[in-house]
């Protein structure tokens, strides 16, 4: 059993995992840099040390001020949270080697869904659907104009080692892809230190739907449902919904059926997310993230599970307390992502806040790690708050969603959520009838209007 975990983390996801950990009676240990001196992670902590520098180079990506903090106070445990270290697989087998416990996935697992071109091999094997595309590696251009030949276009090149949505091009012709191919090659190496790509085939109005699993050291898996991540600004997810307004109880269970299935035959551990892309009835596998994700309170206030509290849970050894058939999906829920950001063009916008209010009621949650007189470092992600809504059915969880919105006061910093409170009245959004490429579209054409 642990008594202490250490949070490689910050921010509200540093927040949140502490929260976990009161609530489980766990102590915790936050670690922060010089420029989060006075972040709310660090105030709420049992204990909090100092790593390194703003820059999270200097200190939340250094591993050995990670694990040296972790002997010093005795933690037992590590999590690592989402970003930063928690998709690394050296500083998992690290941790291990020190006899800590990760709170995640095993390393090996890290490993294979970090290579994208891996990942689909492996989960292809393990009967789950992939997008079509290169099997391996793409080195030479003509290689991938062959294979453009054949899977037709348009196509993509992606880094194998890509996250964040960085680093994919777009081809819809043999002179584009000559073009782009060199491009991809020299932005995956800058980006992820690795130069492998590969291809895959464009889809032109996919939904992005993806699927929670959770399972245990004992071999029991379950899934949580689906989450639809289709609103995105630069392959960046922006507002989450689950359940998905397109997806049917009857997909809900054979999806969920695949991959925990996959999960079995993988032996995996811990939470994680098989990520698909959803078009004409067919899903196609994309990456597997292994981790908690920014959006996983939308699956917590329909299923009315504590996915981080299960995730330390299971990192004890202890087998998970339910089944699959214990699982109910009630309501509704949204998530919106907020940005200290320009809502108009999005140029990143950290600075003091003056200003707090954050909205409540029923069906209301907030996970954000702001407070009033706080000053926003410029070194991190712009994400400072989430906002997520739960109602009985999809109309009632959009309504409770404009009432927080118009409840939620962020000053006087930029923050993205006026973009917010127009999604929420807009028709296609309130229908449910979107893609994956319908908010750049939606932006171009505000900017076009005005
Ligand atoms: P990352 O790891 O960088 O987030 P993903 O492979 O998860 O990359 O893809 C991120 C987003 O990029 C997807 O949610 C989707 O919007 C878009 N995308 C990825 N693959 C394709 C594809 N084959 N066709 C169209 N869009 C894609």
């Amino acid at each position: 059993m642990f008594d202490k975990v250490l949070i490689a983390n910050r921010g509200e996801i540093a927040l949140r995992i502490l929260r976990a950990c009161r609530d489980l009676g766990i102590k915790t240990v936050a670690v922060y840099s010089k420029a989060d001196e006075s972040a709310k992670h660090v105030r709420l902590a049992d204990q909090a040390i100092c790593i390194g520098e703003g820059p999270a180079k200097e200190s939340y990506l250094k591993i050995p001020n990670l694990l040296a903090a972790a002997e010093i106070s005795g933690a037992q445990a590590i999590h690592p949270g989402y970003g930063f270290l928690s998709e690394n697989e050296a500083f998992a087998q690290m941790v291990a080697e020190h006899d800590i416990q990760f709170i995640g996935p095993d390393a090996e697992h890290i490993r294979i869904m970090g290579d994208k071109i891996i990942a689909k091999k492996t989960v292809k094997e393990l009967g789950i659907p992939v997008v079509p595309g290169s099997e391996g590696a793409l080195v030479e251009v003509e290689d991938a104009v062959k294979m453009a030949e054949k899977i037709g276009y348009p196509v993509l090149i992606k880094a194998a080692a890509g996250g964040g949505g960085k680093g994919m091009q777009v081809a819809r012709n043999t002179t584009q892809l000559r073009e782009v191919f060199p491009i991809a090659r020299q932005e995956a190496e800058a980006n992820f230190g690795v130069p492998d790509v590969f291809m895959e085939k464009y889809l032109e109005r996919p939904r992005h739907i993806e699927i929670q699993v959770l399972a245990d050291h004992h071999g029991n898996v379950v899934h949580l449902g689906e989450r639809d991540c289709s609103i995105q600004r630069r392959h960046q997810k922006v507002w989450e919904e689950a359940p998905s307004p397109a997806v049917t109880m009857a997909q809900r269970e054979e999806l969920g059926e695949i991959v925990t299935k996959a999960c079995r035959g993988m032996g995996y551990k811990g939470a994680g997310t098989f990520e698909f892309l959803y078009e004409d009835g067919k899903f196609y596998f994309i990456e597997m993230n292994t981790r908690i994700q920014v959006e996983h309170p939308v699956t917590e206030l329909i299923s009315g599970i504590d996915l981080v509290a299960e995730q330390i849970r299971v990192a004890q050894g202890h087998k998970l307390s339910f089944s699959q058939k214990d699982i109910t999906l009630k309501g509704h829920a949204i998530e919106c992502r907020i940005n200290a950001e320009d809502p108009e063009t999005f140029a990143p916008s950290p600075g003091k806040v003056n200003v707090y209010h954050a909205p409540g009621g029923p069906g209301v949650r907030v996970d954000s790690a702001l407070y009033a007189g706080y000053s926003i470092p410029p070194y991190y992600d712009s994400m400072v708050a989430k906002l997520i809504v739960h109602g009985n059915d999809r109309d009632h969880c959009l309504r409770r969603l404009r009432r927080a919105l118009s409840e939620f006061v962020i000053g006087d910093i930029k923050t993205t959520l006026p973009l917010h409170r127009e999604l929420s009245m807009d028709p296609d959004m309130v229908k449910g009838e979107y893609s994956i490429h319908w908010l750049e579209k939606w932006i171009k054409a505000k900017k076009s209007s005005s």
